[in-house]
């Protein structure tokens, strides 16, 4: 009986969360999904997927790696 009083709490509390992060995005309506070239090889692909260091834009840890490499 505890487990399911617990688990409808859970339930109810997620609920809670999903209708404030729709309202939270009603409010500030979804950024738009921005497309960055890699500083690196240039290959363009979206913001989210890739890394920043240091202001620059990388589509993978290892080119950032090549990059910095590159500076030395
Ligand atoms: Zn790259």
């Amino acid at each position: 009986m505890g487990y399911r009083f617990l688990n409808k709490t859970w339930s109810a509390r997620v609920k809670d969360v999903e209708q404030l992060e729709r309202k939270k995005s009603q409010e500030q309506p979804r950024k738009i999904q921005q497309v960055k070239a890699c500083a690196y090889c240039k290959t363009h692909i979206p913001e989210d997927e890739g890394i920043y260091q240091d202001k620059q834009f990388f589509c993978s840890y290892q080119h950032l790696d090549s990059y910095l490499e590159h500076k030395k």
